[in-house]
């Protein structure tokens, strides 16, 4: 690391501090950009990460609602418009309690470099809030979003910023999130993403952020002239990304084996199948249970209970090839990277958002396995989110097959950036350094021609 990155890392931590999300973000695209740096003096000159590491605008507001019992509850809103060098801002809305500042900061940011490198022309933005949906009624949901949506409809817009959804945002909640924009605008847009297939939506779009994950997968497997028949998988998570993941390994003839909420996880020898995840889509779904449910209802599978006792998570440790965590930041330590490696795996494709930490990432580069970062493996949800902008503005829809093959396209694309450019800089399989420097460059070409703004 040169003193200049190492200057900037220390800057963010004593800046912001409380956000270790975020200074961890930082941290790891900094340290490719070390690679750029020494060949492009320009950038250092016109301090392009020093300004991509300040948001260019951030929103905070309370969102009073009223419970089923008449209650008032009060949540805290935030927008993160992060840059908009290359388009409108783009990127998901959270609602998990966990949320707050440092953590929208952290994915805001990756978001800039995961848009850049989708091809299409979208800024990265993010935001949320701390409303826990587990447990709420629909019309509690309801209420809150559509408490939320009077605030936020003020900062965004087709052309200004598109959200999209992300944990706990799914397409009830964009629905409620979409109905109240458009009441308050008075003014039918593609102003979010994720929407209905009745009212705007886009073919595959639910689908495009797993089955992009797996189609990464396979593209980093083919450049080793190899496939995903016959490999054993593990998933974590079970909610849209873990579920379409699931899906598409089914259908290339792999064998996905576990899968997991915040209580615990399932592992299934045998495999699951269409018919087992058509159970787990209705369970988590429709139901909105519990995973525990599954091992009940299916006698191959065994539920473990999360123990937060424990210093790793017993999800991976089972013999796989290939991982695909799906649920959340930093849910894979030093010592679970080990145990994967130890296990067999050697493809990990992240449809989550930084589900790896920085000591578990360099166990997987130092021990040159196939590692797809999410902001390159996840990126085909908001590649589709632009799909679906697009075919808004043309007022038309594409067919099922259309838009898959515009996102099968998009992925390989996104691979042979990151291929390409990890080699170009001296560093061979390193998709991280690829995608980090891939999406740097497009959003730094476009900051230094835009002048100082
Ligand atoms: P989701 O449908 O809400 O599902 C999230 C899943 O992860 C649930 O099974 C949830 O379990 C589990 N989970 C969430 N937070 C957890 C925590 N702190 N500890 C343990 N388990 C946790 O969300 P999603 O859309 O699939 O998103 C999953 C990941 O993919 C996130 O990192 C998200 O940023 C990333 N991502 C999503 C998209 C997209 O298009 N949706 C695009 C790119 C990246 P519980 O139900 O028990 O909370």
């Amino acid at each position: 690391m040169t003193n200049y990155v190492a200057e900037i890392i220390a800057r963010v931590k004593a800046k912001n501090p409380a956000e270790p999300e975020f200074h961890q973000a930082v941290q790891e695209v900094a340290e490719s950009l070390t690679l750029v740096f020494e060949r492009h003096p320009e950038y250092v000159k016109a301090k392009i990460l020093e300004r991509m590491i300040e948001p260019e605008r951030v929103v905070i507001f309370r969102v009073p609602w009223l419970d089923d019992k008449g209650e008032v509850r009060i949540n805290r809103g935030f927008r993160i418009n992060m840059n908009s060098a290359i388009g409108p801002y783009k990127g998901g809305l959270r609602f998990h309690p966990s949320v707050n500042l440092g953590i929208l900061k952290f994915l805001a940011f990756e978001q800039v470099f995961k848009n850049a490198l989708t091809t299409l022309p979208m800024g990265g933005g993010k935001g949320g809030s701390d409303f826990d949906p587990k447990g709420k009624s629909d019309n509690e949901v309801m209420r809150f979003c559509q408490a939320f949506m009077t605030e936020l409809f003020r900062h965004i817009g087709a052309y200004t910023d598109v959200p999209a959804g992300d944990i706990g945002v799914g397409t009830r909640e964009i629905g409620f999130l979409f109905g109240m924009y458009k009441k308050l605008r008075n003014e039918f847009t593609g102003v979010l993403t994720g929407k209905g297939l009745g009212w705007g939506g886009s073919l595959i779009r639910a689908e495009a952020t797993g089955y992009g994950a797996v189609y990464f997968a396979a593209e980093m497997l083919k450049a080793r002239k190899e496939g995903l028949e016959g490999m054993t998988c593990l998933i974590s998570g079970s909610g849209n990304v873990a579920q379409y993941t699931a899906q598409k390994l089914i259908n290339m003839g792999a064998k996905p084996v576990t899968m997991s909420d915040s209580d615990g996880y399932i592992y299934d020898e045998a495999g699951f199948t269409d018919q087992k995840l058509t159970f787990i889509m209705d369970l988590k779904n429709i139901r909105r249970g519990r995973i525990a449910e599954y091992a009940d209802k299916f006698k191959s599978a065994v539920y473990t209970s999360h123990d937060p006792k424990l210093d790793h998570n017993p999800l991976w440790n089972h013999k796989a090839q290939c991982a695909f965590p799906s649920a959340t930041q930093n849910e894979i330590n030093d010592k679970d990277a080990a145990n994967m490696l130890r296990n067999g795996v050697y493809v990990v494709s992240e449809g989550a958002n930084m589900p790896t930490t920085i000591e578990g990432v360099n166990q997987f580069l130092d021990a040159k396995i196939l590692y797809g970062p999410g902001k390159a493996a996840n990126a085909g949800g908001v590649a589709t989110s632009g799909l679906e902008m697009a075919q808004n503005s043309m007022r038309i829809s594409w067919t099922r097959n259309e838009v898959d093959d515009r996102l099968q396209k998009i992925m390989r694309e996104i691979h042979r950036a990151c291929y390409q450019t990890a080699e170009h800089y001296g560093t061979p399989g390193n998709y991280v350094n690829g995608a980090n420097i891939a999406g740097f460059l497009k959003v730094a070409n476009a900051m230094m021609d835009q002048g100082v703004v």
